[in-house]
């Protein structure tokens, strides 16, 4: 601020006085640039934000899909999706039987189940396992760590693959639906 004496001299508090103003206005620039970062979260994060979704989507995908195996029998009703597999080949696929197995699961009937698909109840509970492990480690991945092994993907192939040469063979038909 200027201060004008009656001799005319002007005294000096003129820079004092307008760099304080100037000080405070680059300090509200600072804050206002971090206020931003803030409330517009980068791209990155909005993704993570969006994986809880996500989940439950998948998850109320999963409970309608039971909830319809439960109600509605597949082996009586024809609005489930067909084995491509046997309708070409007459051959059972190693998941043919599948749906009905979750059916009688679903109702108690353990060893109707394993008659219609031994392979899907046995390793039912490794699948429930696995498939909360992999939602675990997506929500919050650990450092470094892979969402998935790969081994585990090759050891169901390949039991699936003993499985379904076995339930075509008369010797083992009793693993066929
Ligand atoms: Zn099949």
């Amino acid at each position: 601020m200027c201060v004008a004496h009656p001799d005319g001299s002007i005294e000096a508090r003129i820079v004092p006085n307008l760099q304080r103003p100037a000080m405070t206005h680059a300090l509200r620039v600072e804050d206002n640039s971090r206020a931003g970062e803030t409330c517009v979260p980068p791209r990155l994060e909005a993704s993570v934000k969006r994986k809880p979704a996500w989940f439950a989507v998948g998850g109320l995908a999963v409970v309608a899909m039971v909830t319809v195996i439960f109600w509605f029998n597949p082996a009586q009703y024809r609005f489930y999706p067909f084995c491509f597999f046997y309708q070409l080949t007459g051959l059972q696929c190693p998941g043919c039987g599948g749906l009905r197995a979750i059916h009688q699961l679903l109702h108690g009937h353990v060893l109707a189940a394993l008659h219609l698909n031994a392979l899907l109840v046995i390793l039912l509970p490794l699948f429930a396992w696995l498939g909360i492990r992999f939602a675990a480690k997506k929500l919050s991945p650990p450092p470094g760590a892979r969402p998935f092994s790969t081994k585990w993907l090759w050891l169901f192939l390949a039991l699936a693959a003993v499985f379904a040469v076995l339930r075509n063979l008369p010797a083992f038909a009793w693993l066929a639906p």
